[in-house]
């Protein structure tokens, strides 16, 4: 069989999020560049373009007309209490304060010249349990969700001054890496569509493979985080089907160093995909505040409730030291009409279609055909019932591995709670509730949760219970560059012509977020590497630490 043969300047192994904004830099330098991916042309742009386009950013003119006070000093300081990182954590630090110093030029900037507008209300997510995490508002909202983001990036790609100096090859997977003299010089692989080998050689080689999260999650598996114990029996993947680690594989053959591949990204709340392509895979709901956590014997997961917007981690870990290892959410239609969301841009369509007559009719009515369609589409993992009784019936037929919900602790625990809320604010002793009065005095979290909400209210029926896996996302470790994106090896020194960034560089030195992400820093993760190591290459603001 024939190798077809290509070259560049520059190839990069994946054309997400991270692999063209490497090419759109490149291009903007002069540099001839070739994109190789394995999947197919509707899906360039990867993960992102599914994403909800959430993006972390700092002091920037939406926070400040909204009057937020935020600095690089204070998200530095946040960032580093979420991440905890270790001492010998030298490269994520570094991209980490950098990410603090420059999301605004970096990325607010680069978005916004490609005309991509974010929503006026900054959103305040994963703002710790009881220390700070996110001390001010800083997820900005994409109007049109991660899809636009793509869209306009692609746009601005295709209409580049230097557009013939880009080719991309879609359905072309990289399996090796070749060097010469310790130098990388190429990737080579196959062709998806034949099989026949391909080489593709450049004076610089950068991966954009993504993370490990997703194929069949062997490798998740493998490095899997042990203080959380055994990883559950079911896993949904909500990451790429080609997240396999192929290349974090070939890198570690070349003396590379792969570090922190056992830290990732999950959330509490996955369901089964409809109409999946495989049976493990999930979408992840956004918890509604105000339903009842349960593990898989119908106790409520305390002694400290779960209530997402707080610390997904300590959600993840919880659930994964239950019995079973999966949940159950209990709530009734008024909750989820108010508060019940789908990350991704798949369901949130006033969002991914820029509908802003739906955005406000959602807002006022709650979300009607996104609760409706997720009842008719999951009944695997969502029950509805117009009594109590009813709905434990059903959660019952749907237990695991011989676990069944104790009806008298969920009548017990469903009471005790719309008990406290009879009694009225000036009683809530409930942690849950004492968050919600706090979620109540902040504007963007106001508009989508429900008032204290009963669950056994009559004028909120029907009963909901939702049954929740750990769905797994995005990986925090991985291929350990230095800021001027170079794969380092284990001894610290460079493999020359090689360069990784987005999820394969753990989103930049091998493990930007440390142990847990302040949330949207992946997609920002994914610009600022990319134009960083671009720009390195090009030589130009080279940066060192
Ligand atoms: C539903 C959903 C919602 C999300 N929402 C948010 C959000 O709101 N905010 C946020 O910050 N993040 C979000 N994320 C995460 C974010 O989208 C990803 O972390 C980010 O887009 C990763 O980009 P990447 O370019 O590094 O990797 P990917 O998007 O995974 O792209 C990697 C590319 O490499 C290709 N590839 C893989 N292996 C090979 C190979 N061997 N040969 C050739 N090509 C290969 C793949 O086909 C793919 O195109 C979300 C993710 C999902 C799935």
């Amino acid at each position: 069989m024939a190798t077809y043969t290509y070259e560049a300047d520059v190839v990069i192994a994946g054309a997400g999020l991270a692999g063209i904004v490497t090419a759109y830099e490149l291009m903007d330098h002069g540099k001839r560049v070739l994109l190789v991916d394995k999947d197919k042309p509707e899906k360039l742009g990867g993960l992102a373009k599914e994403s909800f386009g959430g993006v972390h950013m700092i002091d920037t003119p939406l926070q400040r007309l909204a009057r937020i006070r935020d600095s690089p000093e204070l998200a530095w300081n946040d960032w580093r209490e979420c991440a905890r990182f270790g001492p010998d954590d030298h490269w994520p630090k570094a991209w980490a304060k950098l990410y603090c110093e420059s999301s605004a030029e970096y990325i607010w900037d680069f978005l916004t010249r490609k005309k991509v507008r974010f929503l006026p209300i900054v959103n305040w997510v994963e703002r710790g349990l009881y220390r700070p995490y996110n001390t001010v508002p800083r997820w900005h909202v994409t109007w049109g969700t991660g899809w636009e983001i793509v869209f306009r990036i692609v746009s601005a790609l295709d209409a580049h001054p230097n557009r013939r100096n880009l080719e991309i090859l879609f359905e072309h997977e990289v399996n090796a890496i070749e060097t010469s003299a310790g130098r990388a010089i190429a990737f080579a692989g196959r062709r998806m569509v034949d099989g026949s080998p391909y080489r593709a050689r450049g004076e610089h080689l950068v991966i954009a493979s993504g993370g490990i999260c997703g194929g069949d999650l062997s490798k998740l598996r493998e490095n899997w985080y042990r203080p959380w114990g055994p990883p559950p029996q079911v896993i949904l993947n909500g990451a790429h089907d080609y997240g396999d680690g192929l290349l974090h594989d070939r890198v570690k053959e070349l003396g590379g160093s792969l570090t922190h591949m056992d830290k990732h990204w999950h959330y509490p709340a996955g369901v089964h995909k409809p109409g999946g392509r495989r049976p493990n895979d999930g979408i992840s709901l956004v918890p509604p505040r105000s339903a009842l956590w349960m593990n898989a014997k119908g106790e409520r997961i305390g002694p400290t409730p779960l209530v997402s917007y707080t610390d997904t981690r300590f959600l993840v870990e919880q659930i994964c030291r239950q019995p079973g290892q999966y949940s159950w959410q209990i709530l009734n239609r008024k909750i989820a009409l108010k508060e019940l969301g789908v990350s991704g841009c798949d369901y949130m369509t006033a969002f991914r279609y820029k509908n802003r007559l739906l955005l406000a009719k959602q807002l006022i009515r709650g979300n009607r055909e996104l609760v409706d369609r997720l009842i008719a589409e999951c009944p695997d993992d969502i029950v509805v019932a117009s009594s109590l009784s009813e709905l434990v019936d059903k959660m019952n037929e749907r237990g695991l591995y011989g676990f069944k919900v104790d009806r008298k602790a969920v009548e017990y625990y469903v009471t005790e709670y719309d008990n406290q809320i009879d009694r009225g604010p000036g009683y809530y002793n409930d942690d849950q509730l004492r968050r919600i009065t706090v979620y109540m005095n902040y504007r963007g979290d106001k508009v989508r949760t429900c008032s204290f909400q009963k669950i056994l209210d009559p004028k909120a029926m029907p009963l909901i219970a939702i049954r929740e896996f750990i769905l797994a996302r995005k990986s925090l470790g991985g291929i350990q560059t230095d800021l001027q994106g170079r794969v380092l090896k284990t001894d610290g020194t460079p493999i020359e012509g090689l360069r990784a960034v987005g999820e394969s560089a753990g989103f930049g030195g091998g493990g930007i977020h440390g142990l847990g992400s302040l949330e949207g820093t992946f997609l920002g993760a994914c610009v600022l590497t990319g134009r960083v190591t671009a720009k390195a290459i090009a030589g130009t603001n080279v940066r060192s630490a």
